[in-house]
This record gives structure tokens, sequence and C-alpha cells, in this order.
């Protein structure tokens, strides 16, 4: 770290998982930091701690993959960059399968307290309710998609563009001791251990083909939510779909979703596989309680505790949280943000995380990095290399920037026009590869093992490409 203990402060709005790695990686360059964060004198719908980075809802950043799957690799890109969220999140994992899941209360509990120690950051509890005055010179604005109503209005009224809002929904939690495990059993999918798990860590609740014909008419009989008349018009992500709303879309979309039977086998059957089944995930280190994964709801809560106690070894649960509904809200980021996340008519002003159109902790949290390093490099009067848009980093930039056909930009065949949306990464946003048709000794590769083939070559290009940048850019942000 490189002191620069005269230089004027950057700015963080929002300490969230966003503002906490931007903050994080500025200060880390030299650079001191003012970090606001607005709780815990006012609140979101979804948070309910003080501590800064706090998970909404899932404790899950999804697969630990480097090698194929698009997630992964960021997480790679992450820990290479020294990202606090990473090494708070592998301090504090917990067993799922092949997916990185954490100690909510821990691994948020380390984020504040090592924020609070930097000694080049300091972090103001109070809400920021207007677009700052220009004495703030450079700004990193990472209110998330709960951005507090006042602030949203600003953006808002300076932008002149309607911020998009539409639902994600929260999926119900359970008391361990309340499920009946001679019906359920643990087991990860296929036995993958995937970061400290043993291949046990998912409890399975079984159907067979009459319990879930009855499951899906209880799903789609069941009451929903009101919508209010601000979200009527507001399409659903689709990566985050209520169940609801998925059963709606043909009976065996949940078969083929988040209850396949797949690399599951009954021991309490004599390892038949079920017809359907429903996972739960680990949600806190004691265990004590369960994630519904995939089941993000808007049932109304007398619906949800009437067709979830429908599920085998789940009848006589006891729910710690039950879904809900949230709002989100985010920019036409291609539209009004540059290509180092500087809103381009007030260049001061930065904007990271998920208010940018990235979808999820982990994305949000790497768009963090992102503006951490442009805002410290902008303030030592350095130039970072571009960023290679072959890495992970790049291919999420690239979206929420120029890589997006946005409302107002023709496809390439100049007809039809897309409109922006949140996005998790995928590798579908990095640039394709060239695949050899056989692998070294001689063998033929084609459908899914080509398409493996593809995503490993992708991912080596992007932890390649992404270690020669974080070397040049360390070069560069330490040069002051
Ligand atoms: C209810 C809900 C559930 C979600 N579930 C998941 C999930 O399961 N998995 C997943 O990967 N993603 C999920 N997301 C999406 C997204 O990944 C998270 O919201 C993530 O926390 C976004 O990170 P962020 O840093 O952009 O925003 P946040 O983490 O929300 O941080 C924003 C921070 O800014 C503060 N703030 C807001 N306005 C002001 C202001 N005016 N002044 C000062 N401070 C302010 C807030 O208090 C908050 O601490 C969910 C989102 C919501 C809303």
């Amino acid at each position: 770290m490189t002191q620069q203990l005269t230089c004027a402060p950057i700015h963080v709005v929002g300490g969230g998982l966003a503002g906490s790695e931007a903050a994080w990686q500025a200060a880390q360059a030299g650079v001191p930091i003012i970090l606001h964060e607005m709780r815990p004198n006012a609140g979101t719908e979804a948070h309910t701690s003080e501590d800064l980075a706090e998970l909404v809802c899932s404790n899950s950043f999804r697969s630990d993959d480097a090698e194929a799957n698009a997630v992964g690799v960021l997480h790679e890109e992450m820990r290479q960059a020294g990202s606090l969220i990473m090494a708070a999140a592998d301090r504090h994992k917990l067993p799922a399968g092949g997916a990185l899941a954490v100690d909510r209360g821990g691994f948020a509990a380390e984020v504040t307290a090592r924020i609070g120690a930097h000694p080049l950051i300091d972090v103001v509890r109070s809400e920021v309710t207007g677009l700052p005055d220009s004495d703030w010179d450079s700004v990193i604005i990472a209110t998330g998609p709960l951005t507090s109503p006042s602030l949203g209005a600003a953006i808002g009224a300076h932008t002149g563009e309607d911020a998009l809002a539409f639902f994600d929904a929260i999926a119900p939690i359970v008391h361990f001791d309340t499920i009946d495990m001679s019906v359920a059993w643990k087991q990860s999918r296929y036995d993958k251990a995937g970061p400290g798990g043993t291949g046990a860590d998912y409890i399975n609740c079984p159907m067979n083909k009459a319990q879930y014909e009855r499951f899906v008419d209880a799903l789609l009989e069941g009451e929903t939510t009101e919508f209010k008349d601000w979200e009527r018009s507001t399409p659903y992500f689709d990566g985050c779909l209520p169940i609801e709303v998925m059963a709606s879309r043909g009976r065996e979309t949940l078969r083929f979703g988040p209850m396949k039977p797949v690399g599951l086998w009954n021991p309490h059957l004599g390892g038949a596989r079920a017809y359907a089944v429903v996972q739960l995930r680990q949600d806190n280190a004691l265990g004590t309680l369960w994630n519904m994964v995939g089941f993000q709801t808007k049932l109304r809560h007398g619906a949800q505790t009437r067709v979830f106690r429908s599920i085998p070894g789940l009848e006589n649960a006891e729910f710690a949280r039950l879904g809900g509904l949230h709002r989100n809200t985010f920019l036409n980021a291609p539209k009004l943000l540059d290509g180092s996340l500087r809103l381009k008519t007030m260049p001061r002003l930065r904007f990271a995380g998920q208010i940018t159109g990235v979808e999820g902790y982990v994305e949000s949290a790497a768009c963090g990095l992102l503006a951490g390093q442009f805002a410290a490099a902008e303030r030592l009067a350095q130039t970072l290399p571009p960023l290679p848009p072959t890495t992970a980093h790049g291919a999420l930039l690239a979206h929420i920037t120029d890589g997006h056909l946005s409302d107002d930009t023709p496809d390439a065949t100049g007809s039809s026009q897309r409109s922006f949306q949140p996005m998790n990464i995928n590798f579908g946003l990095f640039p394709p590869i060239p695949t050899p048709d056989q692998t070294e000794d001689g063998r033929r590769l084609k459908g899914k093992d080509k398409g493996r083939m593809r995503k490993l070559l992708m991912a080596q290009r992007a932890l390649a490409d992404w270690s020669r940048w974080c070397a040049e850019g360390q070069h560069v942000l330490a040069a002051e």
C-alpha cells in the first residue's frame, strides 16, 4: 500500500457488497476514503443488521469452479486482485457442494471489522439524501437495488432516465430440527464435494408423481401478494423467477428447474430416484437454518406455510423466514455510464454494484472492485491499462457499458431492439474463442464435451489475461 495521506478523499456512498469492496480497493491503493452508510439510522426493506456487506437473502456466492463456471472465474479473479469480499467469504465458507456458501453473520462481521480497522477508511453512518455537492469531486455511488428513495429520486431527476424496477423474490428458510430426516436425506447432487463440502451438503425432500402434481396445483392456486401500482408493468428477472411463476410456465418446468431429481438417490427407498426433489442448503454455521433452494416466492405467507408443508419431510416445518418480494433499482447503464463507470453527464460520480445492472452478490462486489481501482487511479493521476474484455470482470463491464444492446440501440440486423436487463456473469458475455475438434491425444470433441472444452479455454484465457492486467495495474497504482 502506498500511503497518500495528503490526497483528497474519495466518497463511497453505500457500504454493501460493492461499496465495501470499492472502498477497500481504493484504500489499498493509498487513497483516503469516506464511506457513507445509512444503516442503522435509516433502513431498507431487506437489510436487518448494521453490518457492512450484509447478505440480504441467500448465503451463496454460487459455483466456485474456476474451470467450468463463469462465476467461479470471477471468484478467482477477485482473489487475485486482493478482494476483501472474497477473503471474508473464503474465511467463513460453509459446506455447500460445488458452491461457495458462507456463514452470513461471520462474513459481514469480518468485512465490517476490516473496513473499520483500515487506516485510510473513515466510516460515516448517515444517509446521503441527494446528489453530492461539487466539493465531493470523486464519488462512488453503490447504494444497491434498495437505494434510499430520496437519493433514487435525485439520480432519476438528474439523469432524466426512469430507473427501471422489477421484482426479485426471497426464498424461505426452515429450522433444521423441524425437518423429518426419516423422509429427507443429505446428499449433494452426484455426491459432488465442493469447497469445504462433504458430498452430502444438501437436504433433499423427495416427491413421487402424484405428490408433485398436487404440489404444482397448490402452487398455482396459492394466493399471491398484490402488485402495487408502480410494480405492475415491471418484468421479472429470469434468473430469479418466483416458484409459482415457474410453475405457471408449464407443469414440468419445476422438474427441469429447481426440483430436478437427477444425481440424487433416496437411501430410505433403497437408492431409488424420486420424481422430483426439493433441495435445502445450509444457511448458517451452526447448521440450524436451511434455505429452500430456488424457492423464491410471492405467495402470501399463509399460502406459503400451507403449500410448503405439503412437501414430504417438511410436514412440520417451522420457517425462520418466509419468502417475500423486493424491488430492484438499476440504471440504464449502457446509455448513462462510460467505460470506467462514470456518469457521462457528471463524471465526478461513478456507480458500482447492482445499481449499474449487474446481478448478484459476487457481480456487485466485482463491479465495486473495478470502481475502486478506476477511482483510485484517477485520483492518483495514473492511467490503468485497458481492461481485457476476455476477463470475467471485462465481460461484466462490457455488459453494463458498451457491450449490451439497449433500448435505443438496434441489433445487428437493425430491426429488433432489446432493453437492458441485469445479468449474472456467464460465458455468453465473454468474446468467443476457437475450440479445437479434438483433444491433444486425438479424442474427438463434440456436443457437451466440446462445450466443456470451450468453457475451460475461456476460463484459462480469462485468468491469464486478468493476472497480466492486475500486475500492470498494481505497477501503475504503486507508481505514485
Ligand atoms: C431482497 C433481495 C434479495 C437478493 N437476493 C440475492 C441473492 O440471494 N443472491 C444474490 O447473489 N443476489 C441477491 N440480490 C441481489 C444483489 O446481489 C444484492 O442486493 C447485493 O447486495 C447488491 O450489492 P450492492 O452493493 O450493489 O448493494 P447492497 O449490498 O444492497 O448495498 C447497498 C448499501 O447502500 C446503503 N444505502 C442505500 N441508500 C443509501 C444512501 N442514500 N446513503 C447511504 N447509504 C445508502 C444500504 O443500506 C446498503 O448497505 C438480492 C437483492 C435483494 C434486494
